[in-house]
């Protein structure tokens, strides 16, 4: 679904964001493994605060694990507790779990001292569209629930899920709005299927994704389409990949969209290798 964010939208979404915040103890920030920087709100740390915070690498499974710790590092190195995550099968949820309870420690033992004992933490996801929150929300619930819509900002039902680990779950996530300045960083959103094929064109989008992989990933290109690279040109790549999949149409043509589509959809899920996109610039 396509969401335009206008500064009208940002600012309710911000507002909204703020008013839930207040009902919680810990935020689980959800970002892209793949892409940690691209997938992150641009003003996240002014939305937050000084709330206690988990950074969660989510479809880590589908990025490189030399790259999932450095990620890891980076945001230690900045005080925030990160966890790598992979929401479908809820892998790393007990680890979340685990840090979850160390950073509300403080205020249980506050809550404990008033006499009130085993008081749930309170927990409220945070992140942009297609970053697998509804994935998550039901991983941790064991719902099957339906997806949360794309909508910005928080639905109103404001209920809440408990969940294993002593965990109270706001149901509805805060819909964040991705960063859309800087032209790579659309790229790296589009790639990953963040924001749906909207800033270019199929071919041209899975061009550049060619692009990418061939100077930075050529072995595992050449692998899965079983290619030869050297001293060709992306095009030609790319048409080397439509020979191998089939994707010819009526007079020996290639099928642009079709390859496009093929090339895109296997990097999406994985299938082209483990691969991280972006790495920390500091
Ligand atoms: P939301 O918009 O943030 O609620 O994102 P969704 O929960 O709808 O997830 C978007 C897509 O990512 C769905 O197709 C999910 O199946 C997929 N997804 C979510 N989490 C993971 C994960 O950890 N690993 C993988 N491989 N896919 C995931």
């Amino acid at each position: 679904m396509n969401i335009n964010w206008y500064p009208g939208h940002m600012k309710k979404t911000r507002e909204s964001i703020q008013k839930s915040l207040t009902m919680v103890d810990i935020v689980f920030e959800l970002i892209d493994a793949r892409i940690p920087a691209s997938s992150q709100n641009p003003v996240i740390d002014s939305i937050v605060g000084e709330k206690p915070r988990v950074i969660i690498l989510n479809k880590s499974d589908l990025a490189n694990s030399h790259g999932n710790k450095i990620w890891q590092e980076y945001f230690l190195g900045k005080n925030i507790s990160s966890v790598c995550l992979d929401a479908l099968s809820g892998k790393g949820i007990d680890r979340l779990l685990e840090i979850s309870y160390d950073l509300t420690d403080e205020k249980r033992k506050a809550y404990e001292k008033r006499g009130v004992i085993s008081r749930p933490t309170r927990a409220m996801i945070l992140g942009i569209p297609n970053v697998g929150k509804s994935t998550l929300i039901n991983s941790l619930s064991g719902r099957k629930g339906a997806k949360t819509g794309n909508k910005p900002g928080v639905t109103k039902s404001n209920q809440w899920i408990k969940t294993k680990g002593n965990l109270e779950l706001l149901d509805t996530p805060g819909i964040l709005w991705p960063k859309f300045e800087d032209p790579d960083v659309g790229l790296n959103l589009a790639f990953t299927g963040a924001i749906k094929d909207e800033i270019l064109d199929i071919e041209t989008l899975a061009l550049r994704l060619v692009e990418r992989l061939t100077n930075y990933f050529p072995n595992l290109l050449n692998n899965r389409y079983n290619i030869e690279i050297e001293g060709k040109s992306y095009l030609e790549i790319m048409e080397e990949i439509g020979r191998r999949r089939g994707c010819i149409i009526k007079g020996g043509e290639i099928d642009y969209t079709k390859v496009s589509n093929i090339v895109l959809d296997e990097f999406r899920k994985g299938v082209i290798g483990n691969i991280t996109l972006e790495f920390p610039k500091e």
